[in-house]
């Protein structure tokens, strides 16, 4: 019956236009993007819509409704009642339905990655990257009876304590634009497979990977009411961070809503996880392996045209390893600016007009302040795409702490460098930034390595790697300004923050029946 229903996912008469680069039931082309509520596509009768255009061409590629008050309690109602069964599911079972829909994504890799190109802009191979990374978490949650297993021990004569980790109830994801496969997958699976049911509220900037996740749950036999999503902005999160019904937020995106979603959670009683905004340093010593490093800040700085929580937006150089920034900017301007489809395209549009205005605006800044831009990727052509919101490769040298350029975080392809004499200068512009995402170091010295990893104030270090964001054995660490709340998103702290810890201590006493009379003291067990 399973097989049956994955096999039909891939021919469009079981869903309609699932087939690559066509839209399901869940989205249809040029359509409305549908909620999903107790296991059904329901058409809001929202009155608000949101357009969701394709960055790179402006065409309409859906609507997306701001839910009705009515829509969200009929969710949230479905959820708390699903709850109550999908709780008792044995973990058996729930495991079996993380590794049924670990298969069904790998085998719907394309459709997702041809939807986040559509909606999002980003080129197909970073595309499928956002749906692998996603996917690496569902499939360490085929693993959750190791996650879940408590501790035993025997305290006492006949005496045990033991610990069972256990559902909240309903939790919310609230998601950002720019991953818009890998965040909700950072959150419902862990989620659903520690017990929980899951409110979702995918970016209404790209609804339409969430939404073929969602069918793909209910194709693999995730029960009614387990999954749902919601859509809307402000509404339908001030909905989802203060209905009692919702135990636990999860969010992922900027800082001000970051720090409105996490105030209003946890005054409302709730969890809450928020990873919010960053500025990721890349300190370069002159003793690097030159190549390497130059190729690793150009990856990082540019892909997904600088759109990632992790990119590396600013280069601190040390000393002579200065003498790089001109290789780095020839290296920048050969990379292809192009629509996300288009064969060796490296990077594609920014998510919107206003986004492109804002990074525009900063990189003047940067000239007006006196940084210098060596590479301006403002105004650059794409003649296939006249319309899209296309930024260049942008290189500002010279820049200090005190301007915009590097105090905001520009969320685009522009790489900031700033030239220092030596590691400790380069340690204490980077542990005064108020973000603490991830810092990067360049060298061949374990020792100047070994001081950066300890001494950086960042909560995700990498040395001789650009990005090091951690594969789901681990968690995401983001620390300082990037991070509110104190357990982070999925592997084990994924799995803390969606359980409540229970201990447990029973007596089964061998010689029972004998009168010991009311102990009125605190029991010592001893
Ligand atoms: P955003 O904050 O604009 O939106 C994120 C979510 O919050 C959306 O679902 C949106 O509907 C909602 N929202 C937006 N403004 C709101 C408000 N005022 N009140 C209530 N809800 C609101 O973020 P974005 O532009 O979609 O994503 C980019 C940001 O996300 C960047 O700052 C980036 O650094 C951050 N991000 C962080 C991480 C991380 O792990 N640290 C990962 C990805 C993205």
């Amino acid at each position: 019956m399973k097989q049956l229903a994955l096999s039909m996912l891939r021919t469009p008469s079981r869903v309609a236009g699932a087939g690559v680069g066509v839209r399901s039931l869940a989205t249809k082309a040029g359509g409305t993007t549908k909620l999903f509520i107790n296991g059904e596509f329901v058409e809001s009768q929202a009155s608000e819509w949101i357009d969701v255009r394709n960055p790179a061409t402006q065409e309409v590629v859906t609507r997306v409704p701001r839910s009705t008050q009515k829509e969200l309690d009929e969710a949230a109602h479905s959820a708390e009642l699903a709850f109550k069964s999908w709780r008792r599911t044995s973990i058996l079972t729930r495991q079996r339905k993380m590794l049924d829909l670990q298969h069904a994504i790998r085998g719907n890799m394309d459709r997702l990655a041809h939807s986040i190109v559509a909606e999002q802009g980003k080129v197909l191979g970073d595309a499928r990257g956002d749906v692998l990374r996603g996917l690496q978490v569902v499939e360490s949650m085929a693993g959750i009876t190791e996650y879940l297993l408590g501790h035993k021990l025997e305290v006492s004569a006949d005496m045990d304590t033991y610990t069972v980790r256990e559902p909240l109830g309903v939790v919310a994801g609230i998601c950002p634009f720019n991953f818009p496969a890998m965040i909700p997958l950072w959150m419902f699976p862990v989620a659903l497979a520690t017990g929980n049911t899951c409110l979702l509220k995918p970016s209404e900037r790209d609804p339409g990977a969430a939404m073929m996740l969602a069918e793909l749950c209910r194709d693999v036999g995730i029960p009614d009411g387990v999954l749902n999503v919601v859509h809307g902005s402000h509404e339908t999160v001030d909905f989802l961070t203060g209905d009692p019904r919702v135990r636990a937020v999860s969010f992922v995106g900027g800082d001000k809503a970051g720090k409105h979603i996490y105030e209003r959670a946890t005054s409302h009683g709730k969890r809450c996880q928020a990873n919010l905004g960053a500025k990721n340093h890349a300190v370069v010593l002159a003793d690097a392996d030159r190549d390497h490093a130059i190729n690793a800040i150009v990856g990082a700085a540019f892909g997904a045209a600088g759109q990632r929580c992790m990119a590396l937006s600013v280069a601190v150089f040390v000393g002579e390893a200065g003498d790089w920034i001109p290789e780095i900017v020839e290296r920048a301007r050969r990379l292809r600016v192009d629509g996300g489809l288009e064969e060796g395209a490296d990077l594609g549009p920014m998510i919107s007009p206003q986004a492109l205005q804002r990074a525009s605006e900063l990189i003047q800044s940067a000239a007006d302040e006196g940084a210098t831009v060596l590479l301006d990727g403002r105004g650059v052509q794409v003649p296939k795409y006249p319309n899209g919101n296309f930024l260049g490769p942008t290189v500002i040298d010279g820049a200090t702490s005190a301007m915009q350029c590097y105090q905001q975080e520009i969320f685009g392809p522009v790489l900031t460098c700033v030239r220092v004499a030596s590691l400790d200068e380069a340690l204490a512009l980077v542990n005064s930034n108020r973000y603490g995402n991830g810092a990067s170091v360049f060298t061949q010295s374990g020792s100047s390595a070994r001081r950066f990893q300890s001494e950086v104030e960042a909560g995700q270090v990498g040395i001789n790697v650009p990005i090091p964001v951690p594969l789901p054995m681990f968690s995401f660490t983001g620390n300082k300004g990037s991070f509110l709340g104190d357990t982070n998103f999925y592997g084990r702290a994924g799995v803390s923050f969606y359980t409540q810890l229970k201990t447990v201590t029973s007596h089964w006493r061998r010689q029972a029946g004998v009168a010991e009379g009311a102990a009125v003291h605190m029991p010592t067990h001893t």
